[in-house]
């Protein structure tokens, strides 16, 4: 992840020149002589409000697209992460000119403390209830806010495709980067019920390939990252409503705050599993009578931050664009949309307001200016005082 961020700076060093430049735009007959540009200044200060899950990353990605446009930056590292948050806090004081960028560490009550304050702008990276917290203290000095939050990202595998190559894709997206916790990972799966045996199948033999018969021996898969979400998902497990429906794993050990890739299979819509997002190695199956279902099924729900289709069938690929509304939508694969810098990160609905990443972050971080310039000839008398009924005519 931290090639993500190295690749965002070397992107920023090459492009930054070209992205400043005004941009000119066509003007009107009624202006005519003149012309109009879109000139992008900075916002003042931001507030960068990171998450902990990729601390690295989701500090230093929104902060090289602030400073980049110009702005200063305070940023507010996750305490979750606090091993991270506070090198951050000494290698940015070290290496970062301080008179632009500060770090201030701390949990809610200094968050809260800076959300008392007037930005410019404040970007969040986080769960959607803080999110709320961040949008109405933000409305307060009428501060525009970037949202980066989750949600349930769903997967559907068509029948007729390379279940090998779809299922390891999917593998490593859910368990190979954080053990499920990650923001793109895949949430849950739809089939169709006459190929859930096979899907499941094709899952404990990649999980086993990947990661072993007894996967707290790999050396692959994360930790949760702390006992309030192995909790957390403790209680999805423990649910009444999946515990005879989990096929594979299911497996945890407290001390050492691992859970193993777990498969439920069938888990009821109104389990917590397929309530809230999941955000770790929990991959509930949901198995439906025709694809087609699979989109109803997914637009009655929260918009999703990404969503994924395995098909060879290009008419289902169009149905899923066109119909599917999701911050990112990738067919045949999962999670790598994020390490494309052309294309715009962020959620809509439930998953988000705003999206960054590469030019994207230098457009959100600043103020788009309208400017129209003039000479002083061209002047049409109808556009004055007195309006005579010969000048109505115009
Ligand atoms: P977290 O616990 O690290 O919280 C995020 C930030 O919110 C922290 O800096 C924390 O100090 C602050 N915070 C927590 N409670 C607060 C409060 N009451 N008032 C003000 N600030 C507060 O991270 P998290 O929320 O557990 O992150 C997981 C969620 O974030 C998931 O929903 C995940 O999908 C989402 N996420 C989204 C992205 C994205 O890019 N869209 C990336 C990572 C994670």
């Amino acid at each position: 992840m931290i090639s993500l961020t190295r690749s965002e700076a070397k992107l920023v060093l090459k492009e930054l020149k070209s992205w400043m430049k005004p941009e000119k735009v066509s003007s009107s007959l009624a202006t005519f002589p003149s012309s109009a540009e879109i000139v992008s200044e900075p916002l003042g200060v931001v507030l960068v409000i990171s998450a902990w899950n990729y601390p690295i990353l989701l500090s230093l990605n929104p902060l090289i697209g602030a400073i980049v446009a110009g702005n200063a930056v305070v940023l507010k590292p996750s305490e979750i992460s606090p091993a991270t948050s506070s090198l951050l806090a000494t290698l940015i004081h070290e290496y970062l000119d301080n008179s632009a960028i500060r770090v201030v560490e701390g949990a809610v009550a200094e968050t809260t403390a800076l959300l008392e304050q007037k930005w410019d702008k404040i970007m969040y990276t986080g769960n959607g209830k803080v999110g709320r917290i961040v949008m109405s203290a933000a409305a307060k000095h009428l501060t525009p806010v970037i949202l980066e939050l989750g949600g349930k990202c769903p997967v559907i595998i068509d029948s007729d495709i390379n279940l090998e190559v779809a299922t390891r894709r999917i593998v490593v997206g859910k368990w190979g980067s954080n053990n499920g916790q990650a923001c793109i990972a895949p949430d849950y799966i739809i089939t169709e019920k006459s190929n859930a045996p096979k899907v499941v199948e094709s899952f404990k033999s990649t999980l086993e390939k990947f990661y072993g018969k007894d996967p707290f021996e790999s050396k692959d898969l994360s930790r949760i990252v702390n006992s309030n979400h192995f909790a957390r998902l403790s209680n999805m497990l423990d649910d009444e409503k999946v515990c005879d429906k989990i096929v594979h794993g299911g497996q945890r050990d407290e001390k050492h705050l691992m859970i193993a890739p777990t498969l439920i299979q069938d888990a009821p819509m109104d389990s917590l599993v397929m309530s809230d997002e999941i955000f770790g190695p929990l991959l509930p199956i949901i198995s439906v009578d025709k694809i087609d279902e699979s989109f109803e099924l997914i637009n009655s729900r929260a918009k999703p931050l990404a969503a994924y289709l395995f098909t060879s069938d290009k008419k289902l690929e169009e149905k899923f664009v066109k119909s599917i509304s999701a911050g990112g939508l990738l067919v045949n694969d999962t999670c790598l949309h994020l390490t494309i810098s052309s294309l715009p990160f962020g959620g809509v609905g439930d998953s988000g307001i705003g999206a960054y990443h590469g030019k994207f972050s230098f457009d959100i971080f600043s103020h788009k200016k309208a400017v129209l310039r003039r000479s002083f000839g061209g002047d049409l008398s109808a556009r004055y005082p007195p309006y005579t009924p010969r000048k109505q005519q115009f």
